[in-house]
C-alpha cells in the first residue's frame, strides 16, 4: 500500500522482503529477498537510497544505530523507533513525558506478578512480552499465578522480558494518529474507535463515535506531543484506552490511557486511504521525504473500515476473488483491498472500506462486505 503511494508521487521504492511471496514483493519490482536481522543485507538494500523507512518495527535497534552512522537516513529513527519496538521502554518514556498509561512493572517471576497484582487491587492482570509481539501474540491476560506459566517460558525461550499491566476497564480503543515530518510538520488525523477480536484489529470507526469530543483533543494532543519529545518521523499511531462513562454534560468524562506506540503506517490508519484527503501512506512517504505534508480530513462524516480475515469456512475462504462479484455490485462505492496474500483462518488478507453520512448505513456496508469475503455471511453481518 506504500508502494501504491509512491508510485502516484512518482517516488522509487527498493525492498526488502522476507519472502517472495510477501504482499509487498508481489508489486515492487526491485525487491531484495533476504533477513532484515542481518546488517550487510540491510546495508546493501540502503546503498543508493535517499531514506529508509519500515513497515513493521522489528528491525534490531543496533543494526539502524550503524546504519545512521553510516550516512542512511532512518526515518524513523533507532531512537524513536525503540520506543514502538520495546514496550518497557516505551512505559518508562511515557511515564516520564507525564502522558497517562496503565499501571505497570518488568516482572521476571510469578512472585513479582503476584506482588504487582497485589498493588493495582488483584488479578486479572495483563502481562506481555516487551518485544516481538503483533496481533495480540504475546500477550496474556492472567486470572492468578497458576496462568502466568505461557508468558515465562515464552520469556525464557526468547530471551525477551516481561511486562505486567493493570488489566484496563475501558469502554473502548482508541487510536490516534499523526504524520511528522523532520522539519517538525504534524498532521492529526481524527481519533478512531478500534474494535478488537482476540487482540486482532477487527473494525475501524472514524471518527470513534462515542468519544467526548474533549477526549479527542487530548488523545490527538497526546499523539503530537509524543510525536514531538520522541523526535518521529513518518507516522505515528498511537492505541489508547478510553474509560470512564459517557459524557452526560456534567459527568465523568472518562480518560484516555495510551497502550501502546506504532510508527509507521498503521492498521488503524487504513480507513484514511479511501476515507481521508491524504491516506496514511501517502503522508508517511511524504514525511520520511520531508514533503509538505497533505490534508487528513475526512471526506465523508463517516468511514468504517473492516479487516478481511482468513474465514474458518465457506467457499470464499479460499479464493477471495469470487467475492467480487456479489460485493461490488451490491455497492458501487465500497472500496475493497487484497493484500495477494494466501488465506489462513484469521490472517488479515485485506480490506474493506466505506464512507457517507449515515453511520448505520457505512457499518452496514462495510461489514456486510468482510463477511462475505471471510465467507461467513449471515453470522457477522447482523
Ligand atoms: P500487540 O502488540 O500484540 O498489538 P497490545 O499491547 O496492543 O499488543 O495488546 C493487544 C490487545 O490486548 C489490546 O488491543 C487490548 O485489547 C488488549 N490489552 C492490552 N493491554 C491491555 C491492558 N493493560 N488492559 C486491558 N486490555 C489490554
Amino acid at each position: 500500500m506504500t508502494a501504491q503511494a509512491a508510485v502516484a508521487l512518482g517516488v522509487p521504492v527498493r525492498l526488502l522482503a522476507e519472502g517472495p511471496e510477501v504482499s509487498a514483493a508481489q508489486v515492487v519490482p526491485d525487491t531484495t529477498v533476504g533477513d532484515y536481522r542481518d546488517l550487510e543485507t540491510l546495508r546493501s538494500v540502503a546503498a543508493g537510497c535517499a531514506v529508509v523507512t519500515f513497515d513493521h518495527e522489528h528491525v534490531p535497534t543496533e543494526h539502524l544505530h550503524a546504519l545512521a552512522a553510516e550516512g542512511h537516513p532512518c526515518r524513523p529513527g533507532p531512537e524513536a523507533l525503540v520506543h514502538a519496538q520495546d514496550k518497557a521502554v516505551m512505559r518508562a518514556r511515557l511515564d516520564g513525558l507525564g502522558v497517562p498509561s496503565p499501571r505497570h512493572r518488568v516482572v521476571s517471576d510469578v512472585a513479582e506478578v503476584e506482588d504487582f497484582a497485589a498493588s493495582v487491587g488483584g488479578f486479572p492482570v495483563v502481562l506481555k512480552t516487551t518485544r516481538g509481539g503483533y496481533d495480540g501474540k504475546g500477550v496474556w491476560v492472567v486470572d492468578g499465578p497458576e496462568a502466568c506459566g505461557t508468558a515465562f517460558s515464552v520469556a525464557s525461550e526468547t530471551g525477551v522480558a516481561i511486562l505486567a499491566e493493570e488489566k484496563v476497564d475501558f469502554r473502548f480503543e482508541i487510536s490516534a494518529l499523526v504524520a511528522r515530518s523532520p522539519s517538525g510538520q504534524v498532521a492529526a488525523y481524527p481519533v478512531v474507535e478500534s474494535v478488537q477480536r482476540d487482540g486482532i484489529c477487527w473494525e475501524v470507526t472514524a471518527p470513534a463515535p462515542d468519544l467526548d469530543p474533549d477526549l479527542a483533543v487530548e488523545a490527538q494532543r497526546i499523539a503530537m506531543r509524543v510525536a514531538a519529545e520522541l523526535d518521529v518521523t513518518g507516522i505515528l499511531a498511537v492505541e489508547m484506552f478510553a474509560t470512564g462513562e459517557p459524557s452526560t454534560g456534567s459527568g465523568r468524562r472518562g480518560r484516555v490511557l495510551v497502550n501502546e506506540l506504532a510508527m509507521r503506517p498503521h492498521n488503524t490508519g487504513h480507513w484514511s486511504m479511501d476515507g481521508a484527503v491524504t491516506g496514511q501512506f501517502e503522508n508517511h512517504l511524504r514525511a520520511v521525504l520531508d514533503l509538505p505534508l497533505g490534508s487528513p480530513e475526512a471526506r465523508a462524516p463517516w468511514t468504517v473500515m473492516v479487516n478481511i480475515l482468513g474465514g474458518e469456512h465457506g467457499a470464499l475462504s479460499e479464493d477471495l476473488y469470487a467475492g467480487y462479484p456479489h460485493v461490488l455490485a451490491r455497492d458501487p462505492q465500497l472500496k475493497v483491498h487484497l493484500y495477494g496474500k494466501d488465506v489462513k483462518p484469521g490472517r488479515k488478507v485485506g480490506h474493506v472500506t466505506a464512507y457517507g453520512d449515515d453511520l448505520d448505513d457505512v457499518r452496514e456496508r462495510a461489514r456486510h462486505a468482510a463477511a462475505w469475503f471471510r465467507g461467513d455471511l449471515g453470522q457477522e453481518s447482523e
